[in-house]
């Protein structure tokens, strides 16, 4: 089965209509796409470097706090009551510290703040101690857990004497929990637009999470921490260690190695571009199908004079095909071309078929009625019931005219004959080359007699006439009349026959008509 114009030109429109949509939508799919994830890798790096600032500055503020209560302490480092008080008044100044504790430089608890006084005077030996015992400088230490059992941090600051000799240090924890002063700086941010915060330490550990279980877990192969511990800022997206696919901007923080992460899952971030998508498409859906409708109707159009035109010159008879094709209204010019085409070829096939039906009905030598066209013709007749006369010819002594003149003067003879049975005739009669050189005439409407006078006056003609050349030759004829010869029509051609003969008989060059 062949495919339909319509639905080709239909296939065809949908077809491209569908592919420049699809690469319509794709392309700015794809570029809302990058567009949303280049916005949210840079909202994030800013953030990550704003909370960056944060910390710094805080952990600036804390160690100033500190460094101040380092000076004044540096004279009174052997009254304890100004140590404890000191201590105290720095825990509950500001909310910077969960405790506050004053060392000497052998490590021994000077003075403490809170929960920590029981272990005045006794040595502390934390990883956040030792570690500010040996630096003897402002430091902020690595993530650690305390005698207490909590996770914290440790902010010190060394004191020195006058002369510049280490004393010890007064230094400050800040817990990592929800108490925690980090905690709380942080924990108001950390949700902004579906991204969240963390921050480890110089190590990689977790030292803030959302998730406060998390505290203390190493996250260093989330690629953004790797970047951050090796001190870079910026954004990438990445996948994090629980595997989820994250758009990350980071930022460190310069006085403690920190780094501060920002991130958001790619996926919540792309959420709103398959709305978009759809509800592009569900705008579009209206004009797609008020298009495809049109491009139906027009589909439709084209293919109308082109499935007309076939089908009307399928009809087995040719005048009506082609009356049909006619009517075909082909209203662009292929179509045009192709109606006048099947036109032109139609009417020069009726043409041939005329030209055919004529050639086989006629008598080449002398353009008569052959045989078959007597037929019709009395077929004719007898349908219209009309009467006819009938007058059966033959040249007399033909044979000798051959003989004498040769055959191709007895061809002319023939077509002279011809010709002087037309002149002799209406255009009523109907003239027939019986073969050879016997003829028929049929005179509708005409009685015996009148049928005799015609067949008399042709053979006088024939008789003076001088044929190419040739003289004396003549003809005999019998004359009979349907329906009077009998009810037959070929009793009356017998008639015309038997007088004919008679004639012959009789001594030629003569009329005999039949008696019925
Ligand atoms: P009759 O008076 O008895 O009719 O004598 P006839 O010689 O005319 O009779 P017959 O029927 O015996 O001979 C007819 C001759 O006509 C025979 C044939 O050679 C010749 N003839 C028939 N058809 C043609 C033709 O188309 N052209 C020519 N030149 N001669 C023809
Ligand atoms: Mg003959
Ligand atoms: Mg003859």
């Amino acid at each position: 089965m062949r495919i339909h114009l319509r639905g080709l030109v239909l296939a065809l429109t949908i077809f491209s209509a569908l592919v420049a949509t699809a690469n319509t939508l794709y392309a700015s799919y794809r570029v809302q796409r990058e567009q949303l994830i280049s916005n949210t890798l840079e909202s994030n790096r800013v953030y990550a470097a704003k909370l960056a600032e944060s910390a710094g500055a805080f952990l600036k503020s804390a160690l100033r706090q500190l460094e101040y209560s380092a000076r004044h302490l540096s004279a009174r480092i052997d009254v304890p009551e100004l140590l404890a008080a000191e201590a105290s008044r720095l825990q509950e100044q500001s909310d910077s510290f969960n405790t506050v504790a004053i060392v000497r430089a052998d490590g021994i608890l000077l003075a403490a703040s809170n929960s920590l006084r029981g272990f005045v005077g006794t040595r502390v030996d934390s990883v956040g101690s030792l570690a500010a015992l040996q630096a003897r400088k402002p430091l902020v230490s690595k993530l650690y857990v305390s005698l207490t059992g909590k996770q914290l941090i440790n902010v010190s600051h060394p004191i020195r004497s006058d002369d510049g000799r280490y004393l010890g240090y007064v230094a400050g924890t800040i817990y990592l929990s929800q108490e925690g002063a980090l905690h709380t700086l942080l924990g108001k941010h950390h949700y902004q637009d579906g991204s969240y915060l963390y921050v480890v330490d110089n190590e990689g550990r977790l030292i803030y999470h959302e998730d406060t279980a998390r505290v203390g877990e190493s996250v260093t192969a989330n690629p953004a921490v790797a970047a951050v511990v090796r001190g870079q800022a910026g954004a990438q997206r990445l996948v994090n260690t629980r595997g989820v696919d994250m758009l990350a901007g980071y930022a460190g923080v310069p006085l403690s190695g920190w780094g501060v992460i920002a991130q958001r899952p790619a996926q919540a971030t792309l959420e709103p571009l398959d709305k978009l998508i759809w509800a592009l498409i569900g705008y579009a859906a209206p004009f797609a199908i008020a298009f495809l409708l049109a491009i139906w109707w027009c589909a439709r159009k084209i293919s109308q004079p082109l499935s007309q035109l076939a089908t009307n010159v399928e009809h087995e008879e040719v005048a009506i095909a082609m009356q049909r094709v006619q009517s075909v209204k082909a209203w662009y010019f292929e179509a045009q071309r192709l109606k006048r085409a099947v036109i032109r070829s139609f009417t020069s096939l009726q043409d041939e078929i005329g030209k055919l039906n004529e050639a086989s009905i006629t008598d080449p030598l002398t353009g008569l009625h052959n045989r078959r066209g007597l037929q019709a013709a009395v077929e004719r007749l007898q349908a219209a019931r009309a009467p006819f006369g009938v007058i059966a010819l033959d040249i007399d002594h033909f044979k000798r005219v051959n003989d004498t003149y040769g055959h191709t003067v007895g061809d002319e003879v023939i077509r002279g004959l011809a010709q002087l049975m037309r002149e002799c005739s209406r255009p009523s009669d109907v003239l027939c080359r019986n073969g050879g050189e016997e003829f028929l005439i049929l005179l509708p409407g005409a009685g015996a007699k009148e049928a005799a006078n015609v067949a008399e006056r042709l053979r006088k003609s024939m008789e003076t006439r001088s044929l190419h050349g040739t003289s004396g030759i003549t003809l005999s004829a019998g004359v009979a009349q349907w329906p009077s010869a009998g009810a037959e029509v070929d009793a009356a051609f017998q008639a015309a026959d038997a007088a004919l003969y008679a004639a012959k008989q009789q001594g030629r060059n003569r009329v005999v008509t039949h008696a019925p």
